[in-house]
């Protein structure tokens, strides 16, 4: 083989990148033993996040998945409700709705975007209509940094006035017509677990115009503790928030969030200028009048195994990865509704079966990318010279 392998330093999918910053506000954490609980930080980091989405307020959680929990909570989902959910993304999109007891449905996504189609939404509503059975909310992922047609997904919530939960986990600095991603449903979310594009070594954040409800969610993220000199309790709370430590992490996060944003979408052009030139490569589109955070760049290889590509880059050291695997294609969810784009055409389905992740660290020098490029080239080349032997062999 041409390469070193493992004596190579290994190149991570997205690891995190501090600025330095980050020290100064945990000390002056210690400093003040402002260890726990809340404080001022928290304060901080939420000011900051909602004056960077743009919405009214804004409450720091200790993960996504928990933002996510309680904004279907405020929505009032409840057992035997149902929510409709982007089938293309990871688990935790969808395991809030399970801890309400409440039911699944999987849509689609639309080749354009990756993310939501509308024209499976449409389905879904129509036939829910029918059965009299409307979802409590939708929640729509911007997956990998792109965000969803938000135009055409919003109209039809409309519509049929039902609340939308953004799942925009992944797509913190994404602008979609001159507006921030997360900010355009009735709650949208952000999470800064480890992988994201900015951290604070795992965290989320619950956004929203609504203060009441963002007021109800945050007592809920506190064990949803009465006014009262005692402790005194008449709903089932949480322990969801963030320590005032990680707030300071992630306030100085905030300050590079810009950069990172560039970086990324450097990144992805590099890769893109060199790998697209190999035939049966595609990268992933961008959705018009938007900006993408390009939090993982994102393609799809038509003529060869992704696990093969997947498998080579690891003997290289290089961390890659499939795209996620659809929900209504996991065991746990099989006894879900699904609704793809059309009836001869799963668009998730087959982006799952030729989509590939590569390594797009914001620290990651451009020799590094070089080194993920050259792999990728090589694999290509050994590939297509041994599919033209065995075309040779069997004429
Ligand atoms: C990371 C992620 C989450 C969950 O965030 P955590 O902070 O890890 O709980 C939710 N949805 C998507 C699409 C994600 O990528």
């Amino acid at each position: 083989m041409a390469f070193s392998s493992k004596t190579e330093k290994r190149i991570l999918l997205s690891p995190p990148h501090m600025s330095g910053k980050e020290q100064w506000y945990v000390n002056e954490a210690f400093q003040t033993n402002w260890i726990a609980p809340l404080g001022p930080h928290v304060d901080e980091f939420e000011r900051k996040a909602a004056a960077y989405a743009g919405t009214r307020g804004a409450v720091a959680v200790n993960s996504g998945t928990a933002a996510i929990h309680l904004a279907l909570i405020q929505l009032g989902v409840e057992k035997g409700d149902t929510v409709f959910c982007s089938t293309l993304t990871f688990i935790a999109s969808a395991n809030p709705i399970v801890y309400q007891g409440a039911e699944p449905v999987f849509i689609d996504s639309d080749e354009g975007s990756w993310n939501m189609s509308p024209q499976a939404l449409e389905k879904a509503f129509i036939q829910a209509k029918k059965e009299n059975r409307l979802p409590k909310a939708v929640i729509v992922v911007h997956l990998y940094g792109q965000n969803a047609r938000m135009d055409e997904l919003s109209a039809l919530c409309g519509h049929y006035q039902v609340p939308i939960i953004e799942d925009a986990a992944e797509s913190l600095g994404t602008e979609y017509k001159g507006r921030k991603s997360g900010s355009f449903g009735e709650f949208g979310i952000y999470s800064f677990n480890g992988n994201k594009i900015i951290t604070t070594s795992g965290g989320g954040m619950l956004i929203s115009n609504n203060l009441k409800k963002l007021d109800k969610a945050r007592n809920l993220a506190s064990q949803a503790r009465e006014p009262a000199p005692y402790y005194q309790h008449e709903k089932t709370g949480f322990n969801y928030r963030m320590s005032n430590i990680l707030a300071g992490i992630g306030i100085a996060q905030m300050d590079v969030l810009e950069e990172r944003v560039e970086a990324k979408r450097a990144l992805f052009v590099r890769y893109k200028e060199s790998l697209s030139r190999l035939e049966g490569f595609h990268f992933m589109p961008e959705v018009e009048e938007s900006r993408s955070n390009r939090w993982l760049t994102t393609l799809t290889v038509d003529q060869l195994s992704v696990s093969g590509l997947i498998r080579r880059l690891e003997e290289e050291n290089i961390e890659a990865r499939h795209v996620w695997k659809p929900l209504h294609r996991q065991p746990l969810f099989r006894h879900c509704r699904y609704i793809p784009h059309s009836e001869e055409d799963s668009v998730s389905d087959r982006l799952f079966k030729t989509g590939l992740c590569l390594p797009s660290g914001t620290s990651m020098t451009s020799q590094e990318q070089d080194r993920v490029i050259s792999v990728i080239e090589h694999y290509y080349k050994e590939q297509s010279l041994s599919s033209m032997w065995k075309k040779a062999v069997t004429k």
